[in-house]
This record gives structure tokens, C-alpha cells and sequence, in this order.
């Protein structure tokens, strides 16, 4: 099948009836028509109709070396620059449809499972791995344009070193079993961002698994029996774009995956009961760098955002002469200018690795994903510090209806902008930043990719310090 268009996502996922909690009920009906998911899936469903649109469709997508049918561009193995550069401008133009605020939309996983496929040779001839299994179901995303969601965390319970659960039924998900027909697995994981409103879900193991038990990696439809979303509650603030602008569309829901006695079939199993695999697949097979390079793709497009953002704010109230306005907004284009110099140097540096891909240079992409949980609050705090009280004085939709509308008129006009055009540029600002899905957007962006702190450890033991060691001993000889 070639790239699906909107409908065609929309249509599945309400057939697939996944089992979604919210609020204590479970969601019936098409998922698509409630109110927590309606925005974002129809935003989803927009990213797959520009994949068909005449205008973008080079962009998009790319010749299915199986089918020869057009495919999504975010399943491409990139083998040259140029191909990864392709990769980015194609990431680009699906983050700009959100602003990059939809940090999962279907191209961060697609990306993810490209690169484990691509790699399945690392899983040859070792125990309880199929190589196979992950190369046939690459294929079958690819070919079906599915989306996934994902979830690589333990229930935060005990978060000491010497934490060991042994308690009498699961919390964390592990393999209770091994039958004639699969795997069965019992507990839960975190945190399935769009959990219920994709095709499928790809679990692997956190980086250090304890036993054989929780050493896994498998991937099953979303509608499995047994399988459960457990969703915190929803921050669409409602329907209407004035008001919500951006929560209506893009907020993509986060939710606990319960597994109560899930069969997982043996040809979905990419490995099992292998500690060893488990410990060091995800991180040999490039899906750090191949995953943060589409996350820095994304994360320029969102600072572009933020810049327009705080530069609207300057201009409608006549801001822009003070000295600290203009070193904020100077702080957004450093971070700016340095992720993009940072996405290039990643490409530019970029090196054939053993899967036969172009991978990304890991050390660009490292910095970027230790500064952008850094200044991404910033952002944030730079957009409440210019808008002050403006970002309070934000009556809805409905006030410039009302009778009191002449006072909202001449009150909340500004040097730049009528008052209509001030309160929708507030109200953006608020959204991005302070509503319940702005402050989550901050979370997101400080943890999405793991502990910030376990991120930086990560850059210091991957850095090649020793010629600078060299250049002090020098000086000391
Ligand atoms: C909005 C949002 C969406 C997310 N979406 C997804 C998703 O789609 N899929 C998915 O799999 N995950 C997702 N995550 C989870 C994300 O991967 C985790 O938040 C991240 O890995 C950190 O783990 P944790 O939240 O369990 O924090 P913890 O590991 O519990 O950390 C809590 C605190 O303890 C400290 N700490 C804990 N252990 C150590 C240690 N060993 N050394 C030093 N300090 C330590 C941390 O620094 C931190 O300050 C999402 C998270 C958020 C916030």
C-alpha cells in the first residue's frame, strides 16, 4: 500500500477500538470523535495527507525498495549526506504543521524502527533473538504506513541503585510466561505518549534490566487483548482555535500501558530473555544518533517558533527598544543558531556505520540534547517575563461577542496590533507556555529523551577529552 492519506489513519484507529481509560471510564465509541483526542488526530491525520499532496510528495516520501510504491521519507536507511539531509527537510515539514509540539508524531518511531532493522544483524546467532522478526516488521510498518507508540520505562516505583522488585504480581511488565504461541507478559511501563491512537507499540527494555524476565523487545497491535491505556487527564482546553490554539490541535496524550496476561505472537518477538541484547541493541544499532537527529530537526523548527513567539510580543507592545528585550530575544537566536549549526555539523560529520548507514555524528547530537531541556524552559520564561500581564489579560472567543465587546476593543488594543489580534497572539503565548499543555510541553521537552542528568553522563563518557589532557601535560612538561 502507498502512503495513507488522513481518512485512512483515522479510520483504523477507530476500528482498532485499542482499550483507552480516561477519567476512570473507558472510551467508546470512535476515539477520533472525543473530545481528548479529536484535535490531534485530525492533526495526525493532516501529516498524512501532505504526504500526498502533489506539492510535497518528492519531499515526503520515497520509492518502497520492495513494492516500488511511494513510502514515508522517515523509513528511508539513509546511505549518503545527502539522503540525511533529505531526512531532516522532510521531518521539518511535518514539525511545521504543529510547531513541533507534536513530539511524537509518527516520524520519531518510524525513525527508531528503521534503525533497528537496519541492524538486525547484531541479534544474529545469539540466543532467543530474530533478526528476522524485526526486518519482516519494519517492512510491514513501511508498507502500511503505520504509526507507532513506544514505551522503554519502568513504573517509578523505587528509583534507588539497589531496587530490585520482588513483588508477588508485576509492577514493572515482564515475561511470565513462554507458550507454544508466544510470550505472555504481565505489569506496566511508562509513558506511552499518543498511547491508543496509533496502529501499534514497540516495547524494549530500560537501558539496565535487571533479569532475563524484563530483557525484551517486541512490538504489538494497539488493540491487543489484555492491553490497557491508562491516561493522565486531558489538557485540550476546548474545541475553539481562538481560545485554545494549540491544545485543540496537538495534544498528544500520555498514558500508562498495563499488560494483564498480553500474548505477545512469537514472529512479533525481537528478542527475549537475552540480558546482554537487551543491555547494548538499542544503543549499537545508531538508534541515539538516528533518533535525535529527527528530535534536532524538530526542536529548530519549535525554537523558530518560539522566536516568532516572543518578536510578535516586542512589536505589538512596542518592547523592542529596552536593552534586557533585546538580550532575551538574543538568547532565543543563539540557541537557534547553534541547533542548527549543530544538525549540519551532525550531517556534515556524518560517517558510514556498520549497518551500512550514514549515521549522524553522535557528539553534535549529544550537545544539542543536553541543551535543549536547558533552554527550552527559558523559552518559557522568557515569553512570561516579556508578556507580564498581557498574558493574563485574555478573554475567550466568545467575549468579543458579547455586549461588553467595545471595551475589550479599546482596552486590549495595542501599539502594534487591534485587540482581537493581541489576544489571539496572548492567548498563543499562553498556550505555548503556561496552560496545562504549555507547562507539559516544558516536562516533555526536559525528559522526553530520558534523565537530563543520565544524558549529560552520556556525553561525558562518549567525549574524547584526552587531547586536551595532552595539550595541560604538554604545558606541565
Ligand atoms: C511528557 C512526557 C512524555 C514522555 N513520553 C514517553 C514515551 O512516549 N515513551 C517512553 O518510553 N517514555 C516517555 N517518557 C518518559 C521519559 O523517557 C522519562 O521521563 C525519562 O526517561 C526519565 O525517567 P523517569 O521519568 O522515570 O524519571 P526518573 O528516572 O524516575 O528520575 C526522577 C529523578 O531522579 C533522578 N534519578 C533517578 N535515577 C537516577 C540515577 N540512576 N542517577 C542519577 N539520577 C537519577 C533523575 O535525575 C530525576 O531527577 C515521557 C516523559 C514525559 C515527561
Amino acid at each position: 500500500m502507498p502512503v495513507r492519506t488522513g481518512e485512512q489513519y483515522i479510520d483504523r484507529i477507530n476500528e482498532l477500538n485499542s482499550e483507552v481509560w480516561l477519567g476512570g471510564k473507558r472510551v467508546t465509541g470512535n476515539i477520533s470523535e472525543h473530545p481528548a483526542f479529536k484535535g490531534v488526530m485530525e492533526s495526525q491525520a493532516r501529516l498524512y495527507d501532505l504526504q500526498n499532496e502533489e506539492k510535497f510528495k518528492s519531499m515526503m516520501t520515497y520509492k518502497s525498495p520492495t513494492t516500488g510504491n511511494p513510502v514515508g521519507l522517515s523509513f528511508l536507511m539513509p546511505k549518503t549526506r545527502e539522503e540525511l539531509a533529505q531526512k531532516r527537510k522532510m521531518v521539518q515539514q511535518w514539525a511545521r504543521e504543529s510547531n513541533g509540539m507534536m513530539g511524537r508524531s509518527p516520524d520519531y518511531m518510524n525513525t527508531t524502527l528503521m534503525t533497528m532493522a537496519a541492524s538486525a544483524h547484531l541479534l544474529e546467532g545469539k540466543e532467543n533473538c530474530f533478526p528476522e522478526n524485526i526486518k519482516a516488521y519494519y517492512e510491514y510498518v513501511r508498507e502500511n504506513d503505520l504509526c507507532l507508540t513506544h514505551t522503554f520505562i519502568e513504573p517509578q516505583v523505587d528509583r534507588s541503585y539497589i531496587y530490585y522488585e520482588n513483588s508477588k504480581e508485576p509492577i514493572a511488565a515482564k515475561i511470565i510466561d513462554r507458550t507454544k504461541e508466544g510470550l505472555i507478559v504481565k505489569g506496566a511501563r511508562l509513558l506511552a505518549t499518543q498511547g491508543g491512537i496509533t496502529d501499534e507499540m514497540l516495547l524494549v527494555s530500560p537501558g539496565r534490566p535487571y533479569n532475563e524476565e524484563s530483557g525484551f523487545a517486541f512490538s504489538i497491535p494497539s488493540n491487543t487483548k489484555g492491553l490497557k491505556f491508562i491516561c493522565r487527564e486531558s489538557f485540550v482546553g476546548g474545541d475553539s482555535k481562538f481560545n485554545y490554539p494549540l491544545s485543540s490541535r496537538f495534544e498528544e496524550m500520555d498514558s500508562i500501558v498495563v499488560f494483564d496476561n498480553v500474548l505477545v505472537p512469537w514472529d512479533r518477538v525481537f528478542f527475549y530473555d537475552n540480558i546482554d541484547v537487551a543491555q547494548n541493541y538499542l544503543n549499537k544499532c545508531g538508534f541515539q544518533q538516528f533518533s535525535l537527529h529527527q528530535v534536532l530537526s524538530r526542536q529548530i523548527v519549535k525554537t523558530e517558533f518560539m522566536l516568532g513567539l516572543v518578536q510578535s510580543i516586542i512589536e505589538s507592545i512596542n518592547i523592542s527598544s529596552y536593552q534586557h528585550v533585546q538580550e532575551k530575544a538574543t538568547e532565543i537566536i543563539i540557541a537557534l543558531e547553534t541547533l542548527k549549526a549543530l544538525v549540519l555539523k551532525a550531517e556534515v560529520e556524518a560517517d558510514i556505520n556498520d549497518a551500512g548507514l550514514m549515521q549522524p555524528n553522535s557528539i553534535a547530537l549529544r550537545i544539542a540534547i543536553n541543551v535543549f531541556p536547558k533552554v527550552y524552559p527559558r523559552f518559557a520564561e522568557i515569553v512570561q517575563q516579556l508578556g507580564a500581564s498581557g498574558l493574563m489579560s485574555i478573554p475567550t472567543e466568545e467575549a468579543f461577542q458579547s455586549p461588553i465587546r467595545q471595551d475589550i476593543h479599546q482596552y486590549l488594543q495595542s501599539a502594534a496590533d487591534n485587540a482581537e489580534d493581541r489576544v489571539k497572539l496572548f492567548r498563543l503565548a499562553w498556550d505555548a507556555t503556561m496552560s496545562a499543555f504549555g507547562t507539559r510541553q516544558t516536562l516533555y521537552e526536559r525528559f522526553f529523551f530520558g534523565d537530563p542528568v543520565r544524558i549529560s553522563m552520556a556525553l561525558y563518557d562518549e567525549y574524547d577529552k584526552a587531547p586536551y589532557v595532552d595539550i595541560v601535560k604538554k604545558k606541565l612538561e
